[in-house]
């Protein structure tokens, strides 16, 4: 016997899904809304009609995030606009992730000359080098992010409820003391893991990289996207970032057996 649906059990499916994409992420141990936001990454990533499939699918997935935090964990951040001080340290990211904030910045010559510069300068240093180097992101302009809509959602995610730690940290280089909202982490984990298991689905690279060395590799290569989404390891000089933790690992690996009939 088949484990795909029927035609009919896919419409209801798709009904389903309809309800639950607007919302929250429910943030419980019911793998159906999570599968469903699954579902509609991979069919994102795979519309090639689409300008930039990635930039689609990251666009729905870091919305996800900012209407799951819940307002509480909102309320107690110390981060305001202008506040910039943890901008200095590394980002990563996955390709996708990467697509989006390249398709933001392509038409500006002086940000990509920018990104090469600095990739240049620090992307192959580790955490603690490049904290210690303090160099400002190229994607700072006035003390703002200039793609604040498409950051990344490692940028997305790292707020600080203590701006005197984010001080210490990132402009005196004492020991790291910064604290975020138990429940900005949680969604930023589901939502990754989330991510990570719709790439997987889709036969892609989910491999994480250092954004800068990552931004340089795509804006200096031809249709880099298109590319990366048929199968080309357009990133293959990049550093990979460290694989996932074990218990996410188990997690995803879940998540995806659990959505595979469906997608
Ligand atoms: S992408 Fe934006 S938020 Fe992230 S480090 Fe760069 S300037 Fe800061």
């Amino acid at each position: 016997m088949s484990d795909r649906l029927s035609r009919a059990e896919r419409r209801n499916l798709q009904r389903l899904d309809a309800e639950i994409l607007p919302r929250p992420l429910p943030m419980t141990q019911d793998p159906r809304p999570v599968a469903a936001h699954i579902r509609h990454v991979v069919k994102l990533l795979r519309t090639p009609q689409s300008k930039s499939p990635c930039s689609d699918a990251i666009a729905h997935v870091t919305g996800l995030f900012d209407r799951t935090v819940p307002e509480p964990a909102n309320r107690m951040i110390a981060c305001s606009k202008g506040c910039s001080y943890c901008c200095t340290q590394m980002v990563v990211l996955t390709a996708p992730e990467a697509f989006f904030v390249a398709a933001q910045i392509r038409h500006k010559k002086q940000t990509v000359a920018a990104i090469l510069e600095a990739a240049a300068q620090v992307g192959a240093l580790s955490l603690d080098e490049r904290l210690k180097a303090k160099v400002f992101c190229p994607l700072l302009e006035n003390a703002l992010c200039s793609i604040y809509a498409a950051r990344p959602l490692g940028c997305h995610g790292f707020v600080s409820t203590n701006l005197d730690a984010c001080l210490a940290t990132f402009t005196r280089g004492e020991a790291a003391t910064t604290s975020m909202p138990s429940d900005t982490i949680n969604v930023l984990y589901a939502v990754r893991m989330l991510l990570t298991a719709a790439l997987r689905l889709a036969s892609l690279d989910h491999a994480h990289y250092e954004m800068l060395s990552a931004l340089a590799a795509i804006l200096t290569q031809e249709n880099a996207e298109a590319r990366w989404l048929a199968g080309e390891n357009i990133l293959a000089a990049v550093q990979p970032g460290p694989p996932a933790p074990a218990q996410f690992e188990q997690v995803i690996s879940q998540l995806v057996a659990f959505t595979a009939p469906t997608v």
